[in-house]
């Protein structure tokens, strides 16, 4: 018999990332689409991790079975931290992507500092609704003058990751690549969600979900 391990996320690119870097446990990944209707995930908490734990315990409590929680978020130095825990309503809640980084890169006009991370954490809940297992990690990176790339979400034409070959040959950030410039196998290799989820697999590797009577 398989486990089931249900994804507590709205977000269908988020979802296809996370459902990517889970598939060589081979469990069946249930989706907020196949939960009964009505189920309320609040991100209400002051960080990621607070936010993560809600979703997975209340998608676990509701639908009886282990349930990852993800909630993630870019944090720009220059402004303070932001958009950090609100980056999917920081321009408004019916902003598209594109206002998102258009918002970003106006706040960052004429800065000389465009450090900035994404960080995702994750939370592992049981069936019961108690949290097994939480996961933190994050990827520092750049924020670039103009958006650049097609493939991704979010703020990926922004955002340039640090840890790629080009950054130590000068002149260094002129030729980075942005999130949105790498296939899905070089973001999953640095990205915060790949780091984070690669956690994940280390520790379900020895505590492997039982599988679903
Ligand atoms: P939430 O975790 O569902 O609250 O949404 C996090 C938001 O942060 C997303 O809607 C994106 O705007 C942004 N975000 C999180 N991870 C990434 C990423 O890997 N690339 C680009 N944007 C991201």
């Amino acid at each position: 018999m398989t486990a089931e391990l249900w994804i507590a996320s709205g977000n269908r690119k988020k979802r296809a990332e996370l459902e990517r870097l889970l598939a060589p446990l081979g469990y069946r990944i249930r989706t907020l689409d196949e939960a009964p209707p009505g189920i309320e995930l609040i991100e209400d908490r002051p960080d990621f991790a607070g936010n993560a734990e809600v979703k997975a315990t209340t998608l676990a409590r509701a639908v009886r079975g282990y349930a990852l929680g993800d909630d993630s978020g870019l944090c720009v130095d220059a402004l303070g931290g932001e958009p950090g825990v609100r980056s999917a309503r920081w321009a408004g809640e019916s902003a598209s992507d594109a206002d998102r980084i258009a918002k970003l890169l106006a706040a960052m006009a004429g800065r000389a500092d465009r450090r900035a991370r994404f960080v995702c954490s994750l939370c592992l809940a049981a069936p019961d609704g108690s949290v097994i297992a939480r996961f933190e990690d994050r990827c520092e990176g750049l924020i670039l003058e103009q958006p650049r790339g097609s493939s991704g979400f979010g703020y990926d034409p922004a955002f340039a990751p640090l840890d790629q070959p080009a950054w130590s040959e000068p002149p260094a950030h002129r030729n980075l690549s942005s999130f949105a410039e790498l296939d899905a196998v070089a973001k999953d290799r640095i990205s915060h969600r790949g780091r984070a989820l690669r956690r994940l697999l280390t520790h379900l590797s020895s505590h492997p979900l039982a599988p679903t009577p």
